[in-house]
C-alpha cells in the first residue's frame, strides 16, 4: 500500500466503493464519473504507479486483463462489445497514479482519440 494513493485507500476499504469483481491480485469497482453505461476500473491489489510499470510484472498484468474480461462477462458486454483503455501520462489526461485498466461498454462508444 502507498501512502495518499486514492485507489490503494479504496482496495483497503477506507474510501468506499461499489464493487464488481474481486479475486487475490485485483480488485474492480464502479468509476464514480462514468463515460458510458458500463465503467469499471480494475486495479490491481499490489500498488505500481501506472500501466507502464505494470509492464514490469507480466503475470500481474495478466490478472488484470483476465479479471477486465471477466468484468465485462459479469456486466452483460462481453458479446456487444467493450473497451480496454490505459491512460498513461499528461497527454491521456491520467489523473490516479495507481495503475488501472478502464472497462468501458454498455452503449456504442464514441471514436477514438482528439
Ligand atoms: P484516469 O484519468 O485514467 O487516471 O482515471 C481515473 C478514474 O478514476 C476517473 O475515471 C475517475 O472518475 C475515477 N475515480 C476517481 N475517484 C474515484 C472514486 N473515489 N471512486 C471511483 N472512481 C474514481
Ligand atoms: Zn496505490
Amino acid at each position: 500500500m502507498s501512502a495518499d494513493c486514492l485507489f490503494c485507500k479504496i482496495i483497503a476499504g477506507e474510501i468506499p466503493s461499489t464493487e464488481v469483481y474481486s479475486d487475490d491480485a485485483v480488485y474492480a469497482f464502479r468509476d464514480i464519473n462514468p463515460q458510458a453505461r458500463v465503467h469499471v476500473l480494475v486495479v490491481p491489489r499490489e500498488h505500481h504507479e501506472d500501466a507502464e510499470a505494470l509492464a514490469g510484472n507480466p503475470g500481474l498484468l495478466s490478472s488484470v486483463l483476465k479479471a477486465g474480461a471477466e468484468v465485462a462477462r459479469v456486466e452483460g458486454v462481453r458479446e456487444s462489445g467493450f473497451r480496454f483503455v490505459f491512460n498513461t501520462g499528461d497527454d491521456a489526461c491520467r489523473t490516479v497514479f495507481h495503475a488501472h485498466l478502464h472497462v468501458l461498454g454498455g452503449e456504442q462508444l464514441s471514436g477514438f482519440g482528439r
